[in-house]
């Protein structure tokens, strides 16, 4: 799915934080955002969720301006926000629709991509962080986003389970292709992950540099 901003920007109070941003992403594009903290990473992947509505500017979805909650997208944080009172499987069947048992088929079927489907009765207090940050990448998958969201998904994450999940993020990537904006202060992430790399520098925030990396995929 292709995602076109066109100089978008963002003022809180009277105050810009993200001024004129525009970058055009093809689909299936693994974009990085870097830039110092406080320049606007976060609010752009708002604003491009449509979780925030109130941006000036256009954001086109595969050619349509939209300020709508973007059904096709996803979101991952970089703490897991999982439910509490909802163990593993029904903290990713939460966000589906259907008949109950389908939806753990396809929450199963996830977890089991994550390395975890023998933890599905467990609850989000006894995981460790990285398997509570693998359950939060199984509910943002479970629903076939095409346009996925990522606000440092793995800066949390001891290194090894950084790279397994940096791994598994590339694995379901292949698979559907989705689009991915990714926040990161990681720049050998960005390297390792990205296609395009957009340096923003605050404040307020403003592109000041793309940098295209060109990656060896199998
Ligand atoms: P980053 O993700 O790059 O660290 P943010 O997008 O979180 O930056 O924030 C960019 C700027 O906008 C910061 O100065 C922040 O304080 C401000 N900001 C973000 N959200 C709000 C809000 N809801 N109300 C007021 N200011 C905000
Ligand atoms: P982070 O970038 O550290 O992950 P977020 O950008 O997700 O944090 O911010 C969490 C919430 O706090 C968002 O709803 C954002 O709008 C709000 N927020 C961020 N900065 C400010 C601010 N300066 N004033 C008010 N709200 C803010």
């Amino acid at each position: 799915m292709s995602l076109a901003l066109r100089n978008v920007s963002r003022t809180f109070n009277g105050t810009t934080a993200v001024k004129g941003v525009n970058l055009e992403v093809e689909p299936g594009e693994i974009i990085g955002l870097l830039g110092t903290s406080g320049c606007g990473k976060s609010t752009l992947l708002r604003a491009i969720s449509g979780l925030d509505p109130e941006y000036d500017g256009e954001i086109e979805i595969n050619g349509n301006v939209s300020r709508e909650i973007q059904d096709t997208a996803s979101f991952i944080f970089q703490e897991p926000r999982l439910l509490p009172w909802l163990n593993v499987l029904d903290n990713v069947t939460f966000g589906l629709t259907g008949k109950r048992k389908d939806k753990e088929n396809k929450a199963i079927d996830y977890l089991e991509s994550v390395g975890l489907s023998d933890k599905d009765a467990l609850y989000p207090r006894e995981l460790s962080g990285g398997m509570a940050q693998r359950v939060a990448i199984a509910r943002a998958l479970v629903t076939s986003p095409e346009i996925l969201l990522l606000d440092e998904p793995f800066s949390a994450l001891d290194a090894f389970t950084k790279m397994q999940l940096q791994d598994l993020l590339l694995d379901v990537w292949k698979k559907y292709q989705s689009t991915i904006v990714m926040v990161t202060h990681d720049i050998d992430e960005a390297m390792y992950l990205c296609d395009r790399v957009v340096i923003l520098k605050g404040q307020p925030g403003e592109v000041e540099r793309e940098i295209r990396i060109e990656q060896k995929r199998p």
